[in-house]
């Protein structure tokens, strides 16, 4: 085994494949449903059958979420695009190739733009193309299976595929930019980001050189990754494997490779010869995709604002802080209900304390999604505003979110029935302080005497008896004025 420095003379370079479903109702080339977890065989006709005779017809709508793909990754959306014919044998491609794009991709060169924590970084898109998806082989006895069952109700599942180029150099940035493109494409209606149901898998490719080379080595392409933590690991793994090569004076083999999570290895599935004659050429059956201007501004104009760019919009016009800036931009929903409570609280960071904090809580305890959470952004800035004027402390504000639950009652009004407010009055504070600094001898005596943890006790007394209601900061400043001086009572 390689250890670490070792391994660290060579650079890992990376690019990343990546199949998305698109989210539309019917196939890309018949009206068959697209939807998962049908009996098998169910959605199925002559054309995703692959049929002698059966005729595609593309559904107008792939065309548009491919291009809403490609224009939020910044790539030109082809005016003129073709599909190809990509040849192989097997079982769960009954036509004995696969229609897909390769000379004329329906979108080129863009780029994935974002801020790491370690500053910021770009990952280049190389292409976007439409394809569709092949069926499913099912063994049901697992590998001691006699026999393969196939399920060609995914056939003919419309797809993307995102090519980047070779710009990731580490396994967890690879695995962080995967997660990023996933949030982009749940943004923008294309994909449901499903991984488990293989709604959205990656594909790796990964080469080392040793440090300060430009040239690329061989490379090895990981298959069919589908969570971000499977990607990073098979990346990790296929580093220390070529470095042991390397180191070793070997060559790497340019092969295809999967990943075996129980073993936690890669396996090797076929060679670069076997795999690359596909034999493509343009596809009879389709004329080409012709894109107008005009479509194409249509759907650039359709695009809502990306997660991203809100993060940066509230890094800078709300002054949060990165990471909770990056939470709240993240789900558009979520983002909504931000907002417009910081618009009738009037203070963002507040607001985004509250959101964050006793919203998600809620959140989470009653699993259920932010459009269902019953205190809504109005009257949740109401309560914000409360607490963030001082006429509530942020403890009674915790207590009276709690009373808005269930109850459809207003903060304001809570705080007016049960006389919650804040005692926030100095004088009234200073005499309350005074009363229990003599009812307190004791302690008050070995705080006298430097013994600072018994204040703690001597705060909570005021407390108390303010019924939580006095501002905890205020009451330690003046059971410490009064303690030091005892003639300031
Ligand atoms: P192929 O012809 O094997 O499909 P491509 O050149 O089309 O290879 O690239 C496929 C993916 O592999 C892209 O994401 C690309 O960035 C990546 N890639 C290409 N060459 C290398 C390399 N030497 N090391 C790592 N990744 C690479
Ligand atoms: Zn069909
Ligand atoms: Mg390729």
């Amino acid at each position: 085994m390689t250890s670490e420095s070792e391994a660290s003379r060579f650079e890992p370079v990376i690019g990343l494949e990546i199949h998305a479903h698109l989210l539309t109702e019917s196939k890309i080339f018949c009206g068959c449903r697209t939807s998962f977890g049908a009996e098998p065989n169910t959605h199925v006709c002559p054309v995703c059958l692959g049929l002698p005779g059966a005729l595609p017809v593309l559904n107008r709508r792939v065309v548009e979420l491919a291009m809403r793909a490609g224009l939020a990754l910044g790539c030109t959306i082809q005016g003129r695009s073709i599909f190809a014919r990509k040849n192989y044998f097997y079982p769960d491609l009954p036509k004995g190739y696969q229609i897909s794009q390769y000379e004329l991709p329906l979108a080129t060169e863009g780029a994935l733009s974002y801020e790491t924590d370690e500053g910021p970084r770009t990952v280049r898109i190389t292409r976007v193309h439409l394809e569709e998806d092949a069926g499913k082989s099912l063994h049901a006895d697992g590998a001691q299976s006699r026999y393969t069952a196939l399920d060609y109700n995914r056939s003919g599942v419309p797809l993307i595929e995102i090519v980047t180029e070779p710009d990731l150099r580490e396994p967890a940035a690879a695995a962080d930019f995967f997660a990023r493109l996933r949030v982009v494409l749940m943004a923008i209606g294309v994909n449901d980001g499903n991984m488990e149901e293989g709604s959205l898998r990656c594909d790796a490719n990964v080469s080392l050189r040793p440090r300060g080379e430009t040239a690329l080595g061989v490379k090895v392409e990981v298959k069919n990754l589908n969570s971000f933590r499977f990607l990073q690991r098979a990346l990790e793994h296929e580093i220390v494997r070529q470095a042991d090569r390397l180191e070793d004076g070997d060559t790497v083999v340019q092969e295809t490779r999967l990943w075996d999570e129980a073993r936690g290895r890669t396996e090797s599935m076929r060679s670069k010869e076997e795999a690359h004659d596909y034999r493509y050429f343009p596809e009879p059956d389709l004329p080409p995709i012709d894109v107008s201007d005009e479509w194409t501004a249509d759907v650039r104009a359709s695009l809502p604002e990306l997660p991203e760019a809100r993060k940066q919009r509230y890094l800078r016009e709300l002054d949060l802080r990165s990471s909770e800036a990056g939470q709240l931009a993240e789900q558009a929903d979520l983002a909504r209900f931000f907002e417009d409570t910081v618009e009738v609280a009037g203070n963002a960071k507040a607001a985004a304390h509250w959101v964050m904090g006793e919203v998600a809580r809620r959140l989470n305890a009653d699993g259920v999604g932010i459009d269902e959470v019953e205190v809504r952004p109005d009257a949740l800035g109401r309560l914000v505003k409360l607490v963030d004027t001082g006429v509530i402390s942020s403890s009674t504000g915790k207590t009276v979110f709690e009373k808005m639950y269930g109850s459809g009652r207003e903060a304001q009004e809570i705080v007016e029935q049960e006389n919650l407010a804040q005692v926030g009055d100095r004088d009234e504070l200073q005499s309350l302080v005074a009363r229990v600094i003599s009812e307190q001898p004791d302690a008050a005596a070995r705080v006298r005497g430097g013994h600072e943890g018994t204040l703690g006790f001597l705060v909570g007394q005021v407390m108390k008896a303010t019924r939580g209601r006095a501002n905890p900061k205020l009451v330690n400043e003046l059971l410490r004025e009064q303690l030091r001086d005892p003639d300031a009572t």
